[in-house]
């Protein structure tokens, strides 16, 4: 399987990779790029090496992707990282991927003045347009998963056969990076006291990985500990390749 440099861009390519299912088996370059960054912030350099080396995408390591990208080797890369890394590392290394994922997409997808009237909005009505706009968008990140939102008191996020998850076997919820970036986006842009979890996952046999963002019931203690995380962010910009 060396799939690893398939040009899976948004136009015509060259070579392998024609089909109807081709543009949907693909993923966006960030859930590898905030990947290896997060990787490198935390200095583990040699183990981005075998990570990668064992899923068969060495080649990312030396020239990240910057467009489209075949889903698969992403998702060999996120399921090594839960394998190899002990489970609490992972989790923090696929959760700092997920929020720098949210910083790009704050820094670069979304304008700036849309992001004025978000956070002048009440926080429910904020959160219906942000899941539109994240929906519009769902390709990106959901590959191949079939995507669909809905919002209300909170806002649930499904997407079923989750490329990122596939073929994977675990007891608990394992869609860590998922999560970070909507909580990254919702936190920025609906309420700095969301938390979103992943409540069912299909890494452990559910129907689908289903998300949900609560910036209503979280006690107060939480409540101080999310309100303490986003604090520090307020200028978005140059947060991709700043490190
Ligand atoms: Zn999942």
């Amino acid at each position: 399987m060396t799939q690893v440099r398939s040009p899976a861009t948004d136009g015509q390519t060259a070579g392998h990779g024609e089909g109807p299912d081709h543009p949907k088996a693909a993923i966006g370059p960030n859930a590898v790029l905030q990947l290896i960054q997060a990787l490198d912030a935390a200095g583990l350099q040699p183990a981005a090496a075998e990570i990668f080396d064992r899923a068969a995408a060495t080649e990312w390591l030396a020239h990240p992707p910057s467009a489209m990208v075949d889903e698969r080797p992403v998702a060999a890369i996120h399921q090594t990282v839960r394998k190899l890394l002990p489970p609490a590392q992972a989790t923090a290394i696929l959760e700092d991927a997920g929020r720098r994922t949210g910083d790009y997409i704050l820094a670069n997808r979304i304008p700036k003045f849309a992001q004025v009237v978000l956070k002048l909005m009440p926080a429910k009505i904020a959160a219906r347009m942000l899941t539109s706009a994240i929906s519009a968008h769902s390709w990106t990140f959901a590959g191949s998963g079939r995507f669909s939102a809905k919002a209300g008191k909170t806002v649930t996020f499904e997407i079923a056969n989750n490329p990122l998850c596939a073929g994977e076997h675990a007891d608990h919820q394992v869609c860590v990076w998922h999560a970070s970036v909507f909580q990254r986006l919702f936190c920025e842009l609906v309420s700095p006291y969301t938390r979103v979890s992943e409540t069912a996952c299909g890494a452990r046999g559910d129907a689908a990985c289903r998300f949900v963002a609560d910036w209503t019931t979280i006690p107060d203690a939480a409540n101080i500990y999310a309100k303490h995380r986003s604090g520090p962010i307020t200028s978005p910009s140059e947060t991709m390749s700043a490190h």
